[in-house]
């Protein structure tokens, strides 16, 4: 299996080389070439395996250089060992009605559905830089605005070759994330604040990745800067596991039938996990319409109702802020498939880049809208589906609530009564006070103080990640000035 750059159809990279370099260096994202196909034979076998076995077999249908036998090793480690998930179904899913499940992507280390890749994704690279030759040892830069760093430094921690290097904006995330990464263990990785916003420390990092003095120094020290954003082929690529791994336990259920379409919805942000959905339809998993659901940030509804991406806009701080997104990175990978056509997806991100606009050919409009289906809610609509649904007995995070409503308003508008799972990507630990807000629980403990408040309330026990941050040492307490982000990579890789 090769894969292309969307932006040059020519380039063509082996899966360990896309894994390995990230990003093109036309600035394209790399994509496969073809999709391997998932027969009914198979997916009954596939029915009768476990997590990572059908993991182990996804992958390998993109993976060529990748053997059985060293896929069944690192899924087994990603996903099986004990204290990793917190579920042996690893992503299990909840019927809640007649046509209606929750597909829950947070049973991992860090409670988000980021683990869900993360965990992977340092087999993936360690693997993929042995089989493509490089002895340098690859550093992991990341600005987060919270799930990632955590996810990043929770699936990187003491794998080989590797050491990781996470700036959050020292305002910017919630006692818990922060927590979450300041006690983070392991001997090759850091943590700093960064005095500032998300913005700043994300463009902090964006200039250490396009600096060439930092480059060549750190290529004199043995080694190299790369990224574990979604834009990476190895984050998306076990996401298309879970989509598959659904479907089989939704048959084994008896919820559906062997062949019967079904529907995601899906709460979207940067657009790597409903292209996971995507790929997964274009395996012949049968899929119907894949739902993307967004919060108030909703340039993805405007664009699948209009054809017109517009990112001028102003930008929302909501209480899903892992989906305060304006630039959906993965769409790029869906515009090549449905237009095959690299110099049409080069016009659509010069112009992009240029304006912070495009408008796709009508071609690809209607096609778009043949696959996707699409909505947005607000904080207020997202809270009451939280309460509504706590009645009901099921405790949702913001994100996942965002997704619930959208898929009512859905049907309500177009009567579609297709079986429909919602995929839930964060434990609600992980977001307490919008769950208590929605809950009216209007006074609320301060601090990790509020995980024990918030189980009184809910009758839910916290994940256990969560619940022991309280008793860890801090182990990373460093603030720096946006322009001082240089040195402390440079400190960090001595
Ligand atoms: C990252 C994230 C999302 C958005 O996923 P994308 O792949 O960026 O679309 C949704 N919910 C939660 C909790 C997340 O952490």
């Amino acid at each position: 299996m090769e894969y292309l750059s969307t932006r040059n159809a020519q380039l063509r990279k082996s899966a360990a080389e896309a894994i390995v370099m990230g990003l093109a260096r036309d600035g394209g994202l790399y994509t496969p070439v073809s999709f391997p196909q998932l027969p009914d034979e198979m997916l009954r076998e596939l029915c009768a395996m476990d997590y990572p076995q059908r993991a182990a077999w996804v992958m390998k249908q993109f993976l060529e250089e990748f053997s059985q036998e060293e896929l069944r090793d690192f899924t087994t480690r990603a996903y099986a060992v004990p204290g990793k998930f917190d579920n042996a179904a690893v992503a299990p899913v909840v019927r809640r009605d007649e046509s209606t499940a929750v597909l829950e992507l947070w049973h991992g280390p860090t409670c988000a559905f980021k683990d869900m890749a993360l965990q992977m994704l340092p087999y993936l690279l360690s693997a993929s830089l042995r089989k493509t030759g490089e002895k340098k040892t690859v550093c992991i830069l990341v600005a987060t605005s919270g799930d990632t760093g955590k996810a990043a430094l929770e699936g990187f921690r003491d794998v080989e070759q590797t050491k990781i290097l996470v700036f959050y904006p020292k305002d910017g995330v919630s006692k818990i994330q922060q927590l979450q990464m300041t006690t983070q263990e392991g001997a090759n990785v850091g943590v700093e604040s960064v005095v500032g916003n998300f913005d700043d420390t994300q463009n902090g990092v964006k200039r250490i990745f396009s600096d060439e003095s930092i480059r060549k120094t750190l290529d004199d020290r043995g080694y190299f800067l790369s990224s574990a954003n979604s834009i990476n082929w190895g984050r998306i690529l076990p996401q298309v596991v879970y989509y598959i791994s659904a479907y089989c336990d939704l048959l084994n259920q008896g919820s559906i039938q062997m062949g019967q379409q079904i529907n995601f919805c899906v709460p979207t942000g940067n657009f790597g996990d409903i292209l996971a959905g995507y790929f997964a339809k274009c395996m012949g998993l049968p899929v119907k319409k894949l739902i993307c659901a967004s919060n108030s940030n909703n340039v993805l509804t405007d664009f699948l109702h209009t054809g017109v991406y517009d990112r001028n806009r102003p930008f929302y701080h909501t209480t899903s802020p892992s989906m305060d997104i304006l630039i959906s990175s993965n769409l790029e990978r869906l515009l090549y498939l449905l237009s095959d056509s690299d110099e049409e997806v080069r016009g659509y991100m010069q112009s992009l880049s240029d304006q912070g606009r495009y408008e796709v050919s009508e071609t690809l409009k209607q096609k778009l809208q043949a696959q996707f289906a699409c909505g947005y809610s607000d904080d207020n609509r997202a809270a009451r589906a939280i309460q509504e649904q706590f009645e009901q007995g099921y405790l949702m995070d913001p994100h996942t609530a965002v997704a619930w409503s959208v898929l009512e308003d859905y049907r309500a508008a177009s009567g579609d009564d297709t079986f429909t799972v919602v995929l839930s990507t964060a434990n609600p630990y992980k977001f307490c006070s919008s769950v208590l807000d929605a809950l009216n629980v209007t006074e609320q403990a301060e601090g990790t103080e509020i995980l024990s408040q918030m189980e009184q309330v809910t009758g839910v026990k916290a994940p256990a990640p969560l619940a022991s941050l309280a008793g860890k040492p801090i182990r990373f307490d460093g603030v720096c000035q946006k322009q001082e982000m240089e040195q402390v990579v440079l400190e960090f890789l001595k």
